[in-house]
């Protein structure tokens, strides 16, 4: 009997690293604000790790491979100071966290490229600048509590508590928050704390918050964020549904509420109540 045999496609790592970066923003589980330029992905030349800031942990515990010094380095300044990022704080541990640990092994080489990446279930871990963007734009400092919705892999929420006081996460995919949990727990942040849940109605038993930051777009603002913002805090939000907007909402000293829209963004849609809910 004659059978016929299949040519095999020759698929180099850097390929179908190329294609599952295509793939990611392409299924638009993204959170991208896609500015184009010439990323170099594979900086991995060892150098030193930068000094440590106030945070739950020293940055020689939590930097993490040295490979990925220089990749950071590449990401903090053509992709965030390169553009509008201009919080030193905010750069400074986004300089120092060590991202590649928040996404799949097979994608840790890319971990620091101007993108999201998958980190399964459907989702993604957002693009840096979006991060720079919106921790930025909430303006975190010491003593500020925060509430983080939309887990994910963690690494916002890990920002987060690098600048903050304590930071509360949802997510309401239970193997997300499950594994989530355990990574920031292994990488030593006391300051974090993860629930499975529908982030929509906030965390009323620990509102108010100085900080709220939204990685889901619902397609409108839902009101118990509101309702739990701190007087003088800030909230950060993508909504919409194919195209939105990222906004900052502030809640004035006097109560009032200020409302700026800062930059077309594309994140994945809330679930839960924000499906139902309507305007
Ligand atoms: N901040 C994350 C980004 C995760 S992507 C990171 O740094 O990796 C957005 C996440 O929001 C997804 O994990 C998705 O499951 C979650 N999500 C969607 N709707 C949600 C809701 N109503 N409540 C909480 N999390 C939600």
């Amino acid at each position: 009997m004659e059978t016929t045999r299949q040519p095999r496609l020759a698929c180099p790592n850097a390929i179908r690293l190329a294609i599952g970066l295509m793939v990611a923003m392409v299924i638009g589980t993204s959170l991208l604000v896609w500015r184009p330029r010439t990323a170099d992905l594979f900086c991995a030349e060892p150098t030193p790790p930068r000094s440590s800031s106030p945070g739950a942990k020293s940055s020689a515990e939590v930097t993490g491979d040295s490979r990925y010094v220089q990749a950071r380095k590449r990401m903090v300044e053509a992709d965030l100071r390169g553009r509008d990022i201009t919080d030193v704080k905010v750069l400074e541990v986004m300089g120092r966290l060590p991202r590649h640990r928040f996404v799949p092994k097979d994608l840790q080489g890319v971990a620091y490229a101007d993108a999201p990446l998958p980190i399964g279930h459907g989702q993604t871990i957002s693009q840096p600048y979006i991060v720079a963007l919106m921790t930025q734009a909430v303006r975190p400092g010491p003593k500020s509590r925060a509430l983080d919705i939309g887990t994910g892999s963690g690494y916002q929420a890990a920002v987060l508590a690098e600048l903050c006081k304590e930071v509360y996460s949802i997510e309401i995919l239970k193997p997300l928050a499950d594994s989530a949990r355990e990574r920031l727990a292994e990488m030593g942040y006391r300051n974090i704390t993860v629930r499975t849940g529908d982030g929509y109605r906030g965390w009323p038993e620990k509102a108010p918050f100085d900080i709220i930051i939204v990685a889901a777009a619902p397609d409108h603002v839902p009101q118990p964020l509101v309702e739990q913002l701190a007087r003088g805090g800030r909230l950060a939000i993508p909504v919409g549904s194919f195209f939105q907007e990222l906004l900052v909402i502030e809640k004035q000293k006097d109560g009032t509420i200020r409302r700026e829209s800062i930059a077309p963004v594309r994140f994945v849609p809330m679930r839960g109540e924000a499906e139902k809910a309507g305007r």
